[in-house]
């Protein structure tokens, strides 16, 4: 495990992170477990969110004892001062730490968003205090909106970016990971296997350790995940022939409009279960149509309640036309069942 300076802040990351997503499913002894088992293989950056549940929590329990030896990167969706005092104050809490490495604004959308941030009782103004006081050392950004990224990274006031970036969602490296490198900023890769449906490790991590300033945080649940991932650490990061193969072969399939699980379009007002619909081919490409259609069944016929209000669409940062795919997902999903009679 190699460990780089993370831009111009005066930290320094393992090349690899912890996504502190999955754990939510795990027991906290499990948890406890697996994120210890990350800090042995060298993992130092572990990246989590105050909506990932209790997340915070669990990574404050594994390393109450060892602070000072990682680096934690939390978020917090509110835009207002209050709101955004009272997350910090929990997952200072939650964390069982007195500060927070890096502090991001989660998922800004839009610049509607920015301006209400900006505002003077904003949750900018309020960072900059928390930040001040020694509660925050540097203040981050996540967005899967690339105009916007770029516009509020040139603001200056970030120290971070993290954004979608692995072999199928390229956008970040032309403009913004330019950008990014030349101003010193942080860079955190989020979704390395593209929401899950890049399902070989190998092939993620080798196009990714191309861009060795840009730390990708995958998600564990297990110990053999950390293994398999940090294994790959320590092989050849040349890519042949094959494996470009292998990349245009997923890039093939996917195309561009494809849904990343991200769950930003929920909660659907009459209840339909729009990202296990979403996914509904690739699990059936994965498993057998036999298979998944018991597996999806109850996501497959929720999509019948879809009014096509739009909310969804409203919420989609990759401006999916959702009830367009879950209809076509849902004659798939029909034409699968008649199959398997
Ligand atoms: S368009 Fe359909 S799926 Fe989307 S929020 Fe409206 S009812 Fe729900
Ligand atoms: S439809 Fe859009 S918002 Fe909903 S989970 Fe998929 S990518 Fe995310």
């Amino acid at each position: 495990m190699k460990y780089i300076n993370f831009g111009k802040t005066s930290i320094k990351v393992s090349e690899v992170g912890f996504g502190g997503i999955p754990i939510i499913r795990l027991q906290i002894d499990e948890a406890i477990k697996v994120l210890r088992h990350a800090y042995e293989k060298g993992i130092t950056f572990y990246d989590t969110a105050n909506m990932y549940r209790d997340s915070e929590a669990k990574i404050g329990q594994a390393f109450s004892e060892a602070r000072d030896k990682i680096i934690i990167a939390t978020k917090t969706m509110r835009r207002d001062a209050k709101g955004f005092a009272r997350h910090l104050e929990k997952s200072l809490g939650d964390l069982k730490t007195s500060y927070i490495d890096i502090y991001q604004f989660h998922q800004v959308a839009n610049i509607d968003e920015w301006e209400k941030l900006c505002r003077p009782d904003g949750a900018l103004a309020a960072a900059q205090k928390a930040k001040e006081e020694g509660k925050i050392r540097f203040l981050g950004l996540t967005s899967h909106n690339l105009p916007v990224a770029i516009d509020i990274i040139k603001t200056g006031i970030f120290d971070t970016i993290q954004f979608p970036f692995n072999f199928i969602e390229e956008d970040f490296k032309k403009e913004l990971y330019k950008y990014a490198l030349n101003n010193g900023i942080g860079m955190i890769a989020m979704k390395p296997f593209a929401g899950g449906v890049i399902d070989n490790a190998g092939l993620a991590f080798k196009y990714l350790r191309q861009f060795p300033e840009v730390i990708p945080i995958p998600g564990f649940d297990s110990i053999e995940t950390v293994d398999e991932v940090t294994s790959l650490y320590e092989k050849s990061n040349e890519i042949t022939e094959k494996d470009k193969k292998g990349m245009d072969k997923y890039r093939r399939e996917l195309g561009k409009k494809f849904c990343r699980r991200c769950e930003y379009c929920q909660p659907c007002p009459e209840g339909v279960m729009i990202t296990p619909a979403m996914g509904y081919p690739i699990v059936a490409k994965r498993m057998s149509p036999a298979v998944s259609v018991e597996f999806l069944k109850i996501p497959m016929e929720s999509t019948l309640k879809c009014t096509q209000c739009g909310a969804c669409v409203e919420r989609c940062p990759y401006e999916l036309p959702i009830f367009e795919i879950l209809k076509n997902n849902y004659s798939l999903y029909i034409s699968h069942l008649a199959q398997s009679k």
